[in-house]
């Protein structure tokens, strides 16, 4: 018995040992990355829920592995953030992706379309957040009300003071800021009418939930309810089913994301998707 004990102590001692390794070559791999231009960006059309025509997009980040293929951001982006590299990261999707919206403009005045963009909750109030977008925007001809900002609540726990602050600058420039994941977090409901913010984005778990848990149900009501007495925006995220969409709907959600429409998608497909007026 002793020694099975030990064998199976030394497999699991050897799985740690590779885990760390391939943590290791992960750094090495995601420092090298942006240069060697292994990033790149895709866009999941923000619809509106009754019509499936296109407001805007979401970008969202890929790496692309020499070996290891496609990562998950939800895999290098904690790695990233450990590593202090994440704001270099988050500077180049603001460039690209405004960049890419500035040309989607240009080409389809008519939708006036915006583009949301993540900013990592460890970055946040990196130095010179406020100089960076206003810097990018110049630069890329777009204007501050055409791009969003998504954030997650845990920046608030973390610095709401110096959060309050920057947001506020922000929302100076035009940019409006939107709460993602809403209803996951660790939410505190007092500084929500404290904050300059446009608008929540319900969360796709209570999506997916909802035709099968009450309990999910009515999380959805009420932050529909809550948005609408603080005249937020809401942005329902993960809508797969025609009944979600029809749910959604029903409950006054005007906006809405997710594969029953698109999923994310290349720049060149969303400029095809564009093409037909927007309607999936
Ligand atoms: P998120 O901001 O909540 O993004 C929504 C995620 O839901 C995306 O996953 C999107 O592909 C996925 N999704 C969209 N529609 C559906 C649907 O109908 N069904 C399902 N099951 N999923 C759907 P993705 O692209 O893997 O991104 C995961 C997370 O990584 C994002 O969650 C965000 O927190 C983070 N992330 C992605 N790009 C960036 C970035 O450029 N910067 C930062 N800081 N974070 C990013
Ligand atoms: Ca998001
Ligand atoms: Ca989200
Ligand atoms: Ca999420």
């Amino acid at each position: 018995a002793k020694s099975k004990g030990k064998g199976l102590f030394a497999v699991f001692e050897q799985s740690i040992a590779n885990a760390t390794l391939q943590r290791m070559e992960l750094e090495v791999s995601l420092r090298q990355a942006l240069e060697r231009q292994e990033f790149f960006l895709v866009f999941q059309p923000i619809v509106a829920i009754s019509s499936g025509e296109i407001r805007g997009f979401e970008a969202l980040l890929r790496w692309q592995h020499p070996t290891h293929g496609l990562i998950s951001p939800t895999v290098f982006i904690p790695i990233a953030e450990e590593m202090g590299i994440i704001s270099v990261l988050d500077r180049w999707v603001l460039k690209n992706a405004c960049q890419q919206l500035h040309q989607w403009r240009v080409q389809h005045p008519e939708l006036d379309l915006t583009m949301s963009v993540n900013l990592s909750t460890a970055n946040f109030i990196f130095a010179n957040l406020v100089e960076t977008v206003t810097e990018t925007l110049d630069r890329t001809q777009v204007a501050g009300k055409n791009l969003k900002l998504e954030i997650t609540e845990s920046i608030l726990m973390k610095d709401p003071e110096a959060t309050a602050r920057v947001l506020k600058q922000l929302k100076d420039c035009g940019v409006e800021i939107l709460l993602d994941d809403f209803g996951t977090g660790h939410s505190s409901l007092s500084y929500l009418h404290r904050l300059p913010l446009e608008g929540l984005k319900i969360d796709k778990s209570f999506v997916h939930e909802a035709q099968y848990s009450p309990q999910s149900m009515e999380i959805i009501k009420t932050i529909v309810s809550l948005a609408q007495g603080l005249k937020l925006k809401l942005i329902a995220e993960g809508i797969e089913t025609d009944a979600q969409r029809r749910l959604l709907l029903g409950l006054g959600c005007d906006l809405g994301q997710g594969y029953l429409w698109w999923k994310p998608m290349t720049s060149r497909k969303a400029s095809n998707a564009l093409q037909h007026r927007g309607i999936a």
